[in-house]
This record gives structure tokens, C-alpha cells and sequence, in this order.
């Protein structure tokens, strides 16, 4: 497996995500984020962007530690919803383990 694929945010939108390159690492999602868990959720958006699918993978019950609370969302500086970026991601990850995603 490739340890990334720059193709990857836009095979992304077919799980409902358009927003992964909007990102610019600024860390305001972490910072509000109640859960205060290693970078979360910028670091897995990072992946996202780098098409780091391994680590998403690896990294996935990361993903299902997430409120749905908002704030991410309500305080990102560049509209990159981060919110709708971790519902797209576990979708994604749903469907690998389904074997219904060839990405
Ligand atoms: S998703 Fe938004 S708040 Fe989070 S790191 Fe990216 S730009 Fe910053
Ligand atoms: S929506 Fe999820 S990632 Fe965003 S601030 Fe709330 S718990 Fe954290």
C-alpha cells in the first residue's frame, strides 16, 4: 500500500467530503475539541490530505471518539467543517471494512 495517495481527498467526496483540502493545519479544531486527545481532529484531517489511508486504517477508532458536538466546525477558520470530515472518514472506513471501497 502506498504510504500516500494525493488522490485521496478527492475519492473522498464520494463519502460525502469536499472539505479536506480547505485545511490549513491550524490546530483550532484541537484546541477546542473537548475530547484534548492528541491533535485530535486535526492530525487525521492532515491525513486526509496526504491520502495517509494506512493510518486512517490504523488510526480509525480515533474516529469514533468524536461528539458530534460542532465546535470544530463553528470555530474553523477556513469553513473546512471538520465535523463532516470525521462523519466522511468513518464512512470510509466502514466501507474498507466492508471491502466496498476500491480507494
Ligand atoms: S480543520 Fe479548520 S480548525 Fe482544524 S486544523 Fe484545519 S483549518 Fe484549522
Ligand atoms: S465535533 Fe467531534 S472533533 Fe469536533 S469538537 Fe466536537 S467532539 Fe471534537
Amino acid at each position: 500500500m502506498a504510504l500516500v495517495d494525493l488522490d485521496f481527498p478527492e475519492q473522498l467526496e464520494r463519502f460525502g467530503v469536499d472539505t479536506a483540502l480547505e485545511c490549513f493545519n491550524c490546530g483550532t479544531c484541537a484546541a477546542i475539541c473537548p475530547l484534548i486527545h492528541e491533535h485530535f481532529p486535526r492530525k487525521i484531517i492532515r491525513y486526509a490530505q496526504l491520502g495517509a489511508k494506512d493510518r486512517i486504517l490504523q488510526e480509525s477508532d480515533e474516529l469514533w471518539r468524536c461528539l458530534h458536538c460542532g465546535l470544530c466546525t463553528y470555530t474553523c477558520p477556513r469553513e473546512a467543517d471538520p465535523g463532516e470530515l470525521i462523519l466522511g472518514l468513518r464512512r470510509y472506513v466502514i466501507a474498507k471494512w466492508r471491502g466496498r471501497a476500491d480507494v
